[in-house]
């Protein structure tokens, strides 16, 4: 396989973007391959500057459930921007996302709309703060909850991936008030109430982990979390940025049963382009300025264009109901790897939960962010490798999560598994 223009893209991007990526992990120095610079996507497929075509599984780490370039999406996209790309004012197809979102997930409101995951959460923090008038908040190892200052404590991949426990560049005083449990350990966050419980604004968790790789809730952890926030008069907060409308039309709290106070979300409900949303329990949401005290604001915030992707994207979503279809085509994927795998001598873990799966190289099971982390990443960078040249392409780090989107139908399915257990059965030689 050619990596010249990329390889040459690369060079180029170093002298002007530090580490040549917009986002750590684009590297690829995790997986120790080229750096792979997309020139195209279409369906499930993207093609690289050099021509090489892949399978794609990071479908633009979860935001592509329609796949590349869907014809309706890009027609909205087009459609709204010729009208005008921003206008700093509302716009009706606004209320239209926002109905979208309430009618799949009953819990949210009221909401709004932001330009990226990152922004949700950290304003999600902020009104909870502001409604309960306490400071501390409870996040979990290995969470990630985009790299606002507060957050990035034991913040999960783009970390871990580097070997960082925590970023440089936030003073400690920031994160005097972010209190680190673990995930799937109720007890964990009980030791913490027992300390800081009446302090403590908000428990804040993926409700399935996506960020250390998948880890699944075990069954009463979420639930176990929404009888501590009540307990303790904290606000339960549902980082559902990758899980919402991933997992299902209900996003995990559907897929669980368990309501949260509030919720974010991202990726999705952007149809591809950069977004953002929170929202919740309208007596918590009523704090936002104007209404309330907390203020937020943005100058690009329900952009046209973003929200017309988003319209397009969860209108089709509620129409098709593909989610049971895509569970079972990650599920098939699953299967082939665990029963290869086996049968080659390597051992394979995968976590999966419903379109969203992780192939983690140990021989125990994974609960939390430890047991993630001793799974070997190496073997992974040399699984990456292996199937990158067979024209499947994985995220470039073991702590990442692998999407199916609705353009991976039976044929490229089929064609993924052949080359997963091709890959498999080369591993041991390399
Ligand atoms: C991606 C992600 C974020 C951050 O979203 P950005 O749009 O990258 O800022 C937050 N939380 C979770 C769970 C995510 O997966």
């Amino acid at each position: 396989m050619d990596f010249t223009l990329s390889g040459e893209a690369g060079e180029r991007s170093r002298q002007s973007i530090p580490g040549g990526v917009n986002s750590p992990v684009r590297a690829f120095s995790a997986v120790d391959a080229p750096q792979i610079f997309a020139a195209s996507g279409s369906g499930a497929r993207l093609t690289d500057l050099d021509g090489n075509s892949y399978v794609d599984y990071l479908m633009c780490w979860g935001a592509l459930i329609l796949g590349h370039a869907d014809p309706e999406v890009t027609a909205a996209i087009a459609e709204a921007a010729a009208r005008g790309t921003g206008y700093g004012l509302s716009t009706g197809p606004e209320s239209e996302l926002a109905e979208l979102i309430r009618e799949a997930v009953p819990t949210i409101e009221l909401l709004r709309m932001v330009n990226s995951g990152t922004e949700a959460v950290m304003s999600a923090i902020r009104v909870a703060r502001g409604y309960t008038g306490r400071d501390a908040i409870i996040k979990f190892d290995g969470c990630y909850h985009g790299h606002s200052d507060a957050l990035l404590a034991k913040a999960g991949s783009g970390l871990r991936t580097f070997g960082l426990p925590s970023s440089a560049g936030v003073p400690e005083d920031f994160t005097r008030h972010t209190l680190v449990a673990r995930y799937n350990d109720l007890e964990s966050v009980e030791q913490i109430c027992a300390v800081r419980g009446d302090d403590v604004a908000a428990i804040l968790v993926e409700p399935v982990a996506g960020n250390m790789g998948v880890v699944a809730p075990q069954q009463g952890f979420l639930q176990g979390l929404r009888e501590i926030a009540d307990r303790i008069g904290a606000v339960l907060i549902f980082d559902e940025v990758i899980t919402g409308f991933r997992v299902g039309w209900g996003g995990a709290q559907g897929l669980y049963g368990v309501a949260p106070d509030m919720i974010c979300l991202g990726k999705i409900i952007g149809g591809g382009l950069p977004v953002g949303a929170f929202g919740g329990r309208a007596e918590i949401m009523r704090c936002l300025a104007p209404e309330g005290p907390v203020y937020q604001a943005g100058t690009l915030s329900g952009n046209p264009v973003v929200v017309a992707a988003g319209n397009a994207t969860l209108r089709r979503l509620r129409d098709e109901q593909p989610h049971d279809e895509l569970s079972d085509r990650a599920a098939r994927l699953a299967e082939c790897v665990t029963s290869t795998a086996e049968a080659a001598g390597v051992p394979v873990r995968v976590e999966r939960v419903g379109p969203m799966f992780t192939i983690y190289f140990a021989d125990h099971p994974v609960t939390d962010a430890d047991s993630a982390a001793r799974a070997d990443f190496d073997c992974y960078g040399r699984f990456f490798r292996l199937l990158l040249e067979r024209g499947v392409l994985l995220p470039p780090s073991g702590h990442e999560t692998a999407f199916v989107s609705t353009c991976h139908t039976d044929d490229v399915i089929e064609e993924s598994a052949a080359a997963l257990s091709d890959a498999l059965r080369a591993l041991p030689q390399t």
